[in-house]
């Protein structure tokens, strides 16, 4: 199998992009701390393979979280991907990666104001997955050059003036203003819920971002609906919802605890 051949594969399981870069070359980055990248721990791996899932959010005052399903999807896209290399006699392995360094440092993308990366046509609407691939004379995989792309955010503050965080200054993110830094957990400080706008998480620096512009929003579909009905949320009732974002992310009742509190804000206390 070749670079194109995996490319094409990719494609296959829905992923938009595939970029075959080297391995890191650093163990620990400031902007990602909590990724430790031991190349000892992976001695046959010779690339590193990001690959790329887009999504289109949901249109405005929507509160499910399009990210977070379009995240799920494409972990669950990667895991039989890497399972179908593997049975194709390919070394190949799952294996989180300091994902925003390679994009900056190969030119895949650009940096943004709201520490996100920028993907030429794609904007921010991404979600990666990173995959370890070794090489053979059957798989010859090899790190791919790609035409740099660096498109600054120049005098742009679209973001800045519309997080309702204030988590975006001139210098950047101010990671533990912005509300993302809080969800790990299921319970979120009071000024969170306060401005909470969709399930899990925010969007709303994207939602501004002219790098988005041109992506659109589409309607969730039915059963996507239907699972986060805010009413049957704050009953309890989240198993569908929990499966279409990833239970990982989901536990010790937060999408009742959101949606109680959507609906006290709504005025529609059930
Ligand atoms: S995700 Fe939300 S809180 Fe965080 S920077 Fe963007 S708009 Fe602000
Ligand atoms: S809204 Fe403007 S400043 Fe913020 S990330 Fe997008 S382009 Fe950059």
């Amino acid at each position: 199998m070749t670079n194109g051949e995996l490319r094409s594969l990719a494609y296959g399981y829905g992923f938009a992009r595939a970029y075959f870069l080297p391995l890191p070359d650093f163990v620990r980055h400031d902007d990602e701390p909590s990724i430790v990248w031991e190349a000892s721990e992976y001695p046959w791996a010779e690339v590193s393979l990001l690959l790329v899932s887009a999504y289109r959010p949901y249109p405005e005052g929507c509160r499910i979280p399009a990210y977070y399903i379009a995240s799920n999807a494409s972990y669950h896209a990667s895991v039989a991907l890497c399972r179908e290399l593997e049975t194709r006699g390919v070394e190949c392995a799952r294996r989180e990666l300091p994902i925003k360094q390679l994009v900056l440092k190969y030119g895949v993308g650009s940096p943004c104001r709201n520490s996100l990366v920028s993907l030429p046509g794609l904007g921010t609407r991404v979600v990666f997955q990173s995959l370890l691939l070794g090489s053979s004379r059957e798989h010859p995989f090899a790190a791919e050059s790609y035409e740099a792309v660096n498109e600054p955010c120049g005098a742009c503050r679209a973001c800045a003036a519309a997080c309702p965080a204030g988590a975006i200054g001139e210098d950047g993110l101010d990671v533990k203003k912005c509300m993302r830094y809080y969800m790990d957990g299921a319970d979120y400080p009071d000024w969170v819920y306060g401005v909470q706008r969709t399930h899990m998480g925010c969007e709303v620096c994207q939602a501004v971002c002219p790098r988005n512009a041109g992506i659109g929003f589409e309607e969730p579909p039915e059963d996507i609906r239907l699972a986060f009905d805010l009413n049957g949320l704050a009953e309890g009732n989240t198993k569908q919802a929990r499966l279409l974002v990833g239970k990982n992310f989901t536990g010790r009742g937060k999408l009742t605890k959101e949606a109680v509190n959507f609906l006290k804000r709504d005025g529609k206390e059930s």
